[in-house]
């Protein structure tokens, strides 16, 4: 058999490799303590898992139409009005089987041969696969733990060429919880009034896990930019909805119908029921990521308080997502041998900081989406291995 050569290039997320060894682990009756894949430990609230099931009680089976049905794109326009003051038509929303899709679908309608795409490193691993898939050359943009984790806007100015398509950006970020502060975004947005040519992927699926009262800042807010910004953004995260596979992006005119295309021609459409589940998530009681939150708050405070007392390792305190991206320069590891040795030695599941990018070396990634109890008992576990070594 003969596969076309972009197989041999496609990547994947190592989250989900570890999400298995470590289930296998536990199968055989290992203790194991799960800080690697990146999905909120909370239920999705009772009343988007009673919409869903009143949809499916209310025969909501077929198919809908392939945007999304109407009251969830209008209700995501009305969310986002209501939260950012912008005006979004419904007919700029598309509904998508998760986050991850509007990536796919971006990174599809932009890579080529002979294209560059930027792409933040460390950064979501799907970034970089997707673009090696499409043979676009992958430009990686430094997010770097002297700069707070942060973007900087002069940094990834400088790396626009005749060839770049796309820039994907991602705030507050996965893996290392940093986010871009307002004058960043507004001095990237200035400098790409000198590149009309490059459109922009904003990933946005975190914009509601701030801490330290930082307010998100939208790339929609930018008038000057929404005739090439691509948003993605989703119900995972703020809902604990992982599983659910839902999510939206906002195309803006002259690429919505492309993207329209591309859901007619893969999916046809998102599960019902969990579209009107959707609905109810962002009209209904918001009380829940409120609570959930204030907990997350209080597992980043205590993991970066433990972390920062192990031998070798230093943690800046992350101000967004769900993330931490401590330095492990000092305890003499490369990264993924020491995720890969305290999984299997420790039962403790945590990820290479390599899985998210060159510059991901000597760092690993915890997922604070587990109880305080687990994560003090990982930590503990983390000091005992890296004593014994
Ligand atoms: N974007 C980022 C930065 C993420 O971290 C993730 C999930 O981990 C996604 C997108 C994908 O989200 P979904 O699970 O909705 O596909």
């Amino acid at each position: 058999m003969h596969t076309v050569a972009n197989f041999d290039r496609i990547g994947e997320e190592n989250a989900f490799a570890v999400l298995a060894r470590a289930g296998a682990l536990a199968a055989k009756g290992m203790d194991v303590i799960n800080l690697g894949i990146g999905q909120p430990d909370f239920s999705t609230p009772e009343n988007i898992v009673e919409a869903a099931v009143k949809a499916q009680r209310d025969g909501q089976h077929g198919y809908t139409p392939a945007t999304g049905i109407a009251p969830l794109r209008e209700a995501v326009s009305a969310d986002l009005h209501r939260r950012f003051n912008v005006e979004t038509s419904p007919d700029n929303v598309l509904i998508v089987p998760g986050g991850k899709v509007t990536m796919f679908a971006a990174i599809l309608m932009f890579g080529e041969p002979g294209a560059d795409i930027l792409y933040p490193d460390p950064g979501f691993p799907i970034y970089r696969s997707m673009i090696e898939f499409t043979g676009a050359r992958p430009i990686p943009i430094p997010i770097r733990e002297e700069n707070g984790f942060a973007f900087n806007a002069d940094e990834s100015l400088a790396l626009i060429t005749p060839q770049t398509r796309l820039i994907i950006l991602n705030s507050p970020a996965n893996p290392c919880g940093g986010v871009t502060p307002k004058a960043e975004v507004d001095k990237l947005v200035a400098g790409l009034s000198n590149h009309p040519q490059v459109a922009i992927l904003s990933d946005e699926i975190y914009d509601q896990m701030l801490y330290d009262g930082k307010q998100h800042v939208s790339l929609l807010t930018y008038p000057q930019i929404r005739d090439r910004l691509i948003l993605l953004n989703g119900w995972s995260k703020t809902y604990a909805m992982t599983g659910w596979r839902l999510g939206y992006s906002i195309w803006p005119n002259a690429l919505y119908d492309k993207a329209r295309k591309l859901a007619v021609n893969c999916w046809s459409c998102v599960n019902a029921p969990a579209q009107f589940a959707a609905v109810e998530a962002l009209t209904g009681p918001q009380d829940a990521v409120g609570e959930m939150l204030i907990e997350f708050d209080a597992r980043r405070k205590l993991v970066v308080k433990l972390l920062n007392d192990l031998p070798g390792v230093s943690c800046i305190t992350p101000t967004g997502a769900f993330y931490a991206f401590p330095n492990i320069k000092d305890t003499g590891w490369k990264a993924k041998e020491l995720a890969g040795s305290m999984l299997e030695e420790t039962g403790v599941a945590t990820i290479g900081g390599p899985d998210f990018g060159i510059l991901g070396e000597g760092y690993i990634r915890l997922s604070y989406a587990n109880s305080q109890e687990n994560i003090a008992r990982a930590i503990e576990r983390m000091r005992g291995f890296l004593g014994k070594e």
